[in-house]
């Protein structure tokens, strides 16, 4: 017999079953259970609104983590995409086409920089190529942070700092020092002239929203720089317009020598990118690192729509006003499950101050508002980067109801 921990997969039925509990089912008999959490069935959506298999709306909060920073079906990324697919779909990298030289060429004229790009399909592949870079510097030695994510695959898994999801996949690829998050004094002492790169989130946002304290992105620049280390900063959450700026690392004036990027880059479409500036950005040479995937015009076709919209409709600027509007807003409430609010722009945790996140997200579901609980005491909210102040009104209109829900009857002496 084979090893299994799940219910043995059903077969393919005959005609879909309708509904949420349809598809619910299905899943469950198709789709490898990676995620423990109940997924709720959504059909489709227009903006920052989805809707369900039973038909019920919901206001998008999630944003599909931070990746739909238009929203569902923006007219801009329709456009492009089934613009570029009747065109040209893919071509692989033996050849190249626009898409990919344009996107590339966008990038680093937005970070206002020489360097070049790496296009791959994923946040966890954006990642591995910043590695590869690493070790193309001839050292071996890397430091991350203790709470990072950056990704799963067995190089980023190796600069994750989440024990959970490292620990069922030991031994991975070594010499890799985690120092606590924020602490640029530990940091100082894990790097040295054997290191070839720091890693770092501007935001923790796997990890629960958690902030870097002002100066850390700088006095890991100058530490690096110091040892002639890399320094990596993974922008795959906090990039392209997340948190009212191009990049987070930008908003502080740190000039990273490699940035990592996905999610919201392609508005839904399957990106990675990895940019590389100055010197680092000759360490990948030939026959280094490919993906049969990356650069593909589709993909790019979207980035290019998303960076075309950030600037047209002057959404670095909206985000900043939406997101302040929504972070005072839910700390105006006072709240007493709320602690505190933190995070930038459009990434945003809600400290709750008893670790009732899974019940919050289930009462914000029930309430018609999709929302994240990213750790057990913070519920993450990522919302599409183009959603009005009536609609980031509405969730915190609703929130003392869905707290009250979710914390349930208070205990005596409370
Ligand atoms: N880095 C960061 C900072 C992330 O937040 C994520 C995804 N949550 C990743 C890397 C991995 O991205 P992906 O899931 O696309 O592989």
């Amino acid at each position: 017999t084979t090893a299994t921990t799940g219910a043995t997969p059903a077969p393919v039925p005959a005609a879909p079953a309708p509904g949420n509990a349809g598809l619910t089912r299905r899943w469950q008999g198709s789709l490898m259970d990676n995620y423990g959490t109940p997924r709720v069935p959504i059909t489709h959506g227009e903006g920052a609104r989805l809707w369900d298999a039973d038909g019920r709306e919901y206001l998008d909060f999630v944003g599909g983590i931070a990746v739909n920073s238009l929203g569902t079906a923006h007219p801009a990324v329709v456009r492009a995409v089934s613009g570029q697919i009747a065109t040209l779909g893919h071509v692989s990298n033996l050849f190249v086409a626009e898409p990919p030289v344009a996107l590339a060429e966008r990038l680093l004229r937005i970070f206002g920089r020489t360097g070049r790009v790496y296009f791959s399909n994923s946040g966890a592949e954006a990642v591995e190529a910043a590695f590869k870079i690493g070790r193309r510097t001839g050292r071996t030695h890397m430091v991350a942070t203790e709470g990072g994510f950056h990704g799963r695959t067995m190089g980023a898994l190796a600069l994750t700092g989440q024990p959970a999801k490292r620990d069922p996949f030991l031994p991975l690829p070594g010499e890799v020092t985690h120092v606590p998050y924020g602490d640029a004094g530990a940091l100082r002492a894990a790097v040295t002239e054997e290191t070839a790169l720091v890693i770092v989130e501007p935001i923790q946002g796997e990890n629960g929203v958690v902030v870097a304290p002002e100066g850390y992105l700088a006095a890991a620049r100058e530490i690096t720089a110091a040892t002639g280390t890399l320094l990596v900063i993974d922008e795959v959450q906090t990039g392209i317009g997340r948190t009212g700026h191009w990049l987070a690392c930008q908003a502080q004036g740190v000039r990273p020598d490699v940035v990592t990027l996905a999610k919201g880059l392609g508005a839904g479409l399957p990106i990675g990118a990895t940019v590389a500036f100055g010197e680092a950005a000759e360490l990948l040479g030939p026959g280094h690192h490919g993906s049969t995937f990356g650069g593909n015009p589709v993909s790019c076709a979207a980035a290019l729509a998303v960076l075309d919209t950030i600037a047209s409709e002057g959404l670095l600027g909206h985000v900043e006003r939406i997101g302040g509007r929504l972070r005072d807003g839910v700390r105006a409430l006072g709240h007493p499950l709320v602690d505190h609010v933190r995070g930038a722009g459009l990434l945003l945790g809600i400290v709750l101050t008893e670790p009732v996140a899974p019940q919050v997200q289930q009462a914000a579901q029930d309430a018609g508002f999709l929302v994240n609980a990213c750790a057990p005491d913070v519920i993450r909210l990522a919302p599409p980067l183009i959603i009005g102040e009536a609609e980031a009104d509405a969730l915190v209109r609703s929130l003392p109801a869905v707290l009250d829900a979710a914390g349930g009857p208070r205990r005596a002496g409370d």
